[in-house]
């Protein structure tokens, strides 16, 4: 069971330090569940130093670049994470696919150097609203999920479009359903995500292919992101 933090643009480095020292012994109340926060690249330094030496908090970007180094303004790459004691990113978002033309192909760029490299990858795939009207969520889902390499570190994350930050959630059935289509195609871990919080957060993590989750805004206060993490770790002693 993972259950990721998606800070998206929120907390600069004294609030992010703040939140991981507040968090830094979370995990030793929730076995079973690996804990991650994604926090902006510019906190990432903090959020490691408020958690501390031997913390199992795990720190993950939220994008990685496929090379090295080079010409790339405004991207970062692999090895800088790592540098720092990163060990993950998130790829393909979809607020990276509506807003800044994040493509099928430039999502496996990234998940297949970031693997290469040692992160573990969280690969974002999901639906539309009009994609799921047009019965079209499978045919979506497979095509996103074609592009994912195929490693031990790469990680799945289903989070329909409609349900981010919406507070619309997806039925625990309609999570259920396509988490089973994306394992039948892809053999990784799945994440739900999409207006998960600490009232549906059990429900959800119970579904028999739901791994864990990634957690956008109800990630952003300590006390619901903990909630969420207990919720994971009662899911996974299930
Ligand atoms: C996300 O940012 O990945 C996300 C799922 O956001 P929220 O939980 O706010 O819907």
């Amino acid at each position: 069971m993972l259950v990721a933090g998606n800070w998206k643009m929120f907390k600069g480095a004294h609030e992010a330090r703040a939140f991981a020292t507040r968090i830094r012994h979370l995990p030793e109340r929730t076995p079973g569940v690996e804990v991650v926060v994604c926090p902006p690249f510019v906190s990432l330094q903090a959020t490691l130093q408020g958690l501390g030496e031997g913390c199992l908090v795990r720190v993950y970007a939220q994008n990685v670049h496929w090379e090295l180094d080079g010409a790339f303004t405004g991207e970062v790459s692999a090895p800088m994470l790592l540098e720092l004691g990163v060990k993950g990113a998130i790829v393909g978002h979809s607020e990276r696919r509506q807003h800044f033309g994040e493509s099928d192909e430039t999502v496996r760029f990234r998940a297949e150097a970031a693997i290469e490299a040692g992160l573990v990858v969280i690969a974002c795939v999901g639906e539309t609203e009009a994609e799921r009207v047009a019965e079209e969520t499978g045919a979506v889902l497979a095509r996103q999920v074609a592009a994912l390499p195929r490693h031990e570190r790469l990680v799945i994350a289903y989070e329909p479009v409609w349900a981010i930050g919406t507070g619309r959630s997806a039925t625990p059935e309609m999570a259920q359903e396509a988490h089973a289509l994306i394992k039948s195609l892809h053999p990784s871990r799945v994440l739900y995500g999409g207006s998960v919080k600490p009232e549906n957060a059990l429900v959800l993590l119970s579904q028999p292919d739901v791994d864990g989750a990634l957690v956008g805004g109800a990630s952003l206060d300590p006390a619901s992101f903990e909630a969420i993490c207990l919720a994971g770790a009662e899911a996974a002693a299930a």
